[in-house]
């Protein structure tokens, strides 16, 4: 692949490790959890407070929803920031939310630890641009039609622009397949591993669009090498106001933190 001058595994980066608090992303395996949406502050703090317990180590929740239709739910904002802000106080797990326009970036920083880049904004080139100029660590997720290399490079226009803490999230992509929501590329976790050194997360989630797969799917990452989980939670999924069909309960959370971990180990033992 050409031209990945920053984002290319060689001799000397083999791998690059990401501070967030005292969580080491890249190094220890790290589960991402949360509501698609910040819906309201009681929604938001009750599945942390269950994040936290089933032992996720940060807490997800979209303030600006990414929607198909403009007449859906976009999420709560400013408002929504806050309540993040408020839930990390109470729980102590560092906060992801997405970030939807170059020009809300370096505000939305000052209420949140990581900014999530969309699948569908993986090649906004100026918010790519934005964000590398930001010191906050960056989860890029893979556009749902973009190839390794076109994801590799968006990986690049960040850490091109100075900010080297990128994490790669693989969340599926669109084929003929209709069963699921999006195919869920697992070969893509040991194929980054062998072309860059930035680690690599997976979200079966949007990866799956369905319940019944992502605890295998979630299983079936950990033992592709992944560095680690992005996982929908929602204290009460039925009432959900986007991806209800997709969110775990905080019980389907907890077993499906327990089987990780008993993958991991069996892992540790290979
Ligand atoms: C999300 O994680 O909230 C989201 C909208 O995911 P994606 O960009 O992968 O569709
Ligand atoms: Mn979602």
């Amino acid at each position: 692949m050409k031209n990945l001058k920053l984002t290319a595994l060689s001799e000397t980066h083999r791998r690059t490790v990401i501070l967030v608090g005292d969580i080491r992303i890249g190094e220890d395996f790290v589960v991402i959890a949360g509501p698609c949406a910040v819906e309201s502050e009681s929604q938001t703090i009750k599945t942390a407070l269950a994040v936290k317990a089933a032992g996720g180590n940060m807490l997800r929740g979209g303030a600006f929803k990414p929607r198909t239709s403009p007449y859906a739910f976009q999420g709560l904002g400013l408002k929504g920031l806050k309540i993040l802000e408020k839930a990390k106080k109470e729980t102590g797990l560092p906060v992801v939310t997405e970030v939807l326009d170059s020009r809300d970036v370096s505000w939305i920083c000052e209420y949140i630890d990581v900014l999530q880049i969309g699948a569908r904004n993986m090649q906004n080139f100026s918010l790519l641009k934005e964000v590398g100029k930001s010191n906050k660590p960056v989860l890029l997720k893979r556009g749902m039609y973009s190839t390794l290399e076109e994801w590799l490079n968006c990986a690049e226009y960040i850490l091109s622009e100075g900010n080297p803490n990128v994490i790669l999230c693989e969340r599926g992509i669109r084929t003929f397949e209709t069963y699921t929501r999006n195919t869920l590329d697992l070969s893509i976790v040991p194929s980054v591993k062998e072309t860059t050194h930035l680690p690599i997360f997976v979200d079966p989630s949007h990866g799956t669009g369905k319940l019944s797969l992502i605890e295998p799917m979630s299983l079936a990452a950990v033992a592709a090498g992944a560095d680690g989980l992005v996982i929908e939670v929602h204290i009460n999924p039925a009432e959900a106001m986007s991806d209800k069909d997709q969110q775990l309960t905080p019980e389907m959370f907890q077993s499906l933190m327990a089987k990780v971990e008993k993958v991991r180990s069996c892992l540790a033992e290979l």
